[in-house]
């Protein structure tokens, strides 16, 4: 897609929510929104590249003249299998998206009118899939990295790593441990190879797991806590985490669901900044299309303890 299309959706995309929904109104609306963003406007058959298609009554279903294949608006994306109106998805996305402190799958439910608690719960994680960018930006100058321990009881909770460039964007990381495999690679994974860090002085912090980054490791006491926290950034964004869990979530986060809650709570934070709501509802369709299909089946039973760590063994 070229640059200057996308800049002009990102510029006529409604800002508050009177405009979205004036805009978002009608399943033409919406589908016309999901085909500018898939297919530059103009659909156009998978299997032979013809544009010469046509929409079927159901108007996210395309056949194509030329070989008689069909291709769907939705298929191969977060909407994929979808029978509920997409207008609804719109809906579903800004109430997720907009909130300050996100929403619960009570909530969404409510708001919606959705008749199974089920359907909102797997939109809802749907929708976090969609607050990860797709070949996102690796943090530079001054990163900050600790570990923090959230959810269950006592040695059931679980390690979280937090990475903050100073005064800039945050990632969170559900970890299997703070070994230095795991740091070793969430540092290349996450971090750029010019970056500096600075930590708490675990051994796991080294020369080798952090590939010769500049490094400043200091064991900090309650004194000099006081006077002046050398990872400030890292531990308020442990604090605010853990007010969201308890707030929004009652504390009742599943291991196997901790990532995609940890991405929810990034994205907010890293997005702090943005003027006016509308644009993180563009951002989250935009990657709701870019991202690949997740069934109920998929969500419910991942039982990976993260996705940045799948298929590495330790
Ligand atoms: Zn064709």
């Amino acid at each position: 897609m070229s640059h200057d299309y996308q800049n002009a959706l990102w510029r006529g995309f409604p800002k508050t929510l009177p405009e979205f929904e004036a805009r978002f109104g009608t399943e033409e609306a919406c589908r016309a929104h999901l085909a500018q963003w898939r297919w530059n406007g103009e659909p156009h058959c998978k299997r032979c590249a013809s544009p010469n298609v046509w929409c079927e009554r159901s108007g996210t279903l395309y056949e194509c003249a030329e070989c008689g294949h069909q291709t769907s608006l939705t298929s191969g994306t977060l909407f994929h299998g979808t029978r509920k109106p997409l207008k609804l998805w719109f809906q579903a996305i800004w109430e997720v998206a907009v909130h300050r402190t996100g929403i619960s799958a009570a909530d969404l439910q409510r708001i919606l009118g959705l008749g199974a608690y089920e359907t909102a719960w797997t939109w809802l994680h749907r929708i976090r899939r969609a607050m990860v960018s797709e070949n996102r930006e690796k943090l530079k100058g001054c990163v900050q990295i600790d570990e923090a321990f959230v959810g269950g009881k006592g040695s059931e909770k679980e390690m979280v790593l937090v990475l903050s460039e100073e005064y800039g964007r945050v990632r969170l990381i559900h970890a299997p441990g703070n070994h230095e495999a795991c740091i070793s690679h969430v540092v290349k994974e996450e971090i750029a190879a010019d970056a500096s860090i600075k930590s708490d002085g675990h051994a796991a912090y080294n020369i080798t797991t952090l590939d010769k980054r500049e490094h400043e490791a200091k064991v900090q006491n309650k004194e000099e806590l006081r006077e002046g926290d050398h990872l400030q950034q890292c531990h308020w964004s442990v604090a605010r985490l853990k007010r969201w869990l308890l707030g929004t979530h009652n504390g009742a986060v599943r291991p196997k669901h901790l990532q995609s809650y940890l991405d929810e709570d990034a994205f907010r934070y890293n997005r702090r900044n943005t003027k006016g709501p509308g644009r993180l509802v563009a951002r989250c369709i935009e990657n709701m299309l870019a991202h690949t299909p997740t069934t109920m089946r998929q969500l419910i039973h991942n039982t990976g303890e993260c996705r940045l760590f799948s298929g590495i063994s330790y």
